[in-house]
């Protein structure tokens, strides 16, 4: 065979893995630029679930997103949302076709893992004052020791108010913090696994040490931090049994690398694909042929159970609102539908290159990463979709300029994970799971690669604008 030959027959055949800054028309660099700087400050303005839902809504209502009123009628090109309790959203933007004929949808969730503070978090000992957590979502626990952390959520009071608290996110704020052992004194806990060493009753959020009152008393320090707490929000001790307060990392998002083509954050999982799924929504300029649905969930870091969590009705009742102004049984809508699951995956890690297998694992700037299944050990809990849902995905993103690459999260025997797409197939929905391979998945500080997010956020706007499922 001549060598020509060779080479002919090799590009034709074999499949060729680029990088993605080798595809990139060199005219997408400032729009990507763009992009990732408007995606850091979504990231700083929603820490939580509440704050992310917030931010969301405020930019849906700048585009021309409007609170949805069952009974409404809807025509094509109008521009709805649904608010769930304030921790989801869902937002439609009504397609020219009919509901019949399905929608598509992006579903994105917007929790991340965290440290909630107990129902009853406050106390002394040691005359320093602290707050016992209860993390949420799966976490290292050693990785959130001695980083600085902020605190955010609400107090709901009795009279049905609620109050916002934020301690250490805005500019001079005092922030929080968790200790740990000094080395000198630490030769037990070397020796436990990185599991075993720091036990969850010992993530103890450090409050303050200054007493007040006379020598004589107790407990002074504790109800000096409760006094500044109740000057601050007018609460009492009794007001921790019904408030959601979550310790997150006080750290902005802020690009990686000398070259400035990553950005590391808090809460990449899930909200860079929350963040594509709705700027692609809200950056359609012409009325989509399909209605356009974009699911920002929560709780999906403990199993998408509850009640603003992908499980729940929340979705269908929305679904079933849509469908009912067009006069068309939910269960026909959701059969024609497709639902690109948006979630994170992880990134191959050459520090850790013996979890992954190289051959199927996700790269760094290599685009958008489509897994046809999730799960754990035989698949187990994933939804697993079908050739033909793939096929249509690679048709759509191929067909859009979408940088995409194929990925399972590591090696087959090394763990696994889940995604909302089980939930979305289970309605009948025909589901497939895509998202930003990230390093360092669920730690405080996440990274991601900005090529990875833009492509991201191109895919989610062609699975919107994308006519036929098959
Ligand atoms: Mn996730
Ligand atoms: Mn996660």
């Amino acid at each position: 065979m001549e060598k020509h030959e060779f080479k002919e027959l090799k590009e034709r055949l074999l499949s060729a893995r680029k990088n993605g800054y080798d595809r990139l028309p060199d005219g997408e660099l400032a729009a990507m630029e763009t992009y990732c700087a408007a995606y850091k400050a979504f990231l700083d303005a929603g820490k939580t679930e509440r704050l992310c839902a917030a931010e969301a809504i405020r930019l849906a209502e700048a585009a021309g997103y409007r609170p949805y009123i069952r009974g409404t009628a809807l025509s094509a090109g109008d521009k709805v949302y649904v608010s769930n309790r304030g921790k989801s959203v869902l937002l439609a933007r009504i397609g020219k076709r009919s509901l019949a004929e399905g929608c598509q949808i992006t579903a994105a969730h917007i929790d991340s893992p965290r440290l909630d503070l107990k129902p009853n978090p406050l106390y002394e000992d040691g005359e320093l004052a602290y707050f016992k957590t209860h993390y949420y979502g799966g976490i290292r626990k050693y990785q959130w020791v001695t980083i600085p952390l902020e605190l955010h959520g609400v107090a709901a009071l009795r009279d049905g108010t609620a109050v916002q608290v934020n301690i250490g996110a805005d500019e001079g704020d005092p922030r929080l913090v968790i200790t740990d052992l000094l080395p000198h004194l630490g030769a037990e806990q070397n020796k436990k696994t990185l599991g075993e060493a720091i036990p969850g009753e010992t993530l103890n959020l450090l409050l303050g040490s200054q007493p007040i009152g006379d020598a004589e008393e107790s407990g002074r320090v504790k109800l000096a931090v409760m006094k500044l707490l109740h000057d601050k929000y007018g609460i009492t001790e009794d007001d921790f049994t019904s408030a959601e307060l979550e310790a997150v990392p006080a750290v902005k998002a802020t690009d990686i690398g000398l070259d400035r083509s990553m950005i590391g954050a808090y809460g990449h999982d899930d909200r860079v694909c929350a963040y594509a799924a709705l700027r692609a929504l809200l950056d359609l300029e012409e009325t989509p042929e399909k209605t356009a649905v974009c699911v920002l969930a929560d709780k999906e870091e403990i199993g998408s159970d509850g009640v603003t969590g992908m499980q729940s009705a929340a979705f269908d009742t929305f679904l079933e609102d849509l469908c009912e102004s067009q006069n068309v049984p939910v269960r026909v809508c959701y059969e024609a539908s497709f639902c690109l699951s948006a979630d994170v995956t992880a990134a191959y890690d050459p520090n850790f290159s013996d979890v992954y297998e190289k051959r199927n694992a996700a790269w760094l700037n290599h685009g958008i990463g489509l897994c046809k299944y999730t799960g754990a050990r035989g698949k187990s809990g994933a939804s697993d979709a079908d050739a033909e849902t793939v096929a249509y995905a690679r048709r759509i993103f191929d067909g859009a300029g979408v940088i995409w690459q194929i990925a399972e999260l590591g090696k087959v025997d090394a763990g696994g994970g889940g995604t909302v797409a089980v939930y979305m197939a289970n309605r009948n929905i025909t589901t497939l799971d895509a998202g930003v391979p990230v390093l360092a998945m669920h730690a405080p500080f996440e990274t991601v690669a900005k090529l990875d997010c833009y492509e991201t956020y191109k895919g989610m706007k062609a699975v919107f604008q994308a006519e036929n499922w098959i």
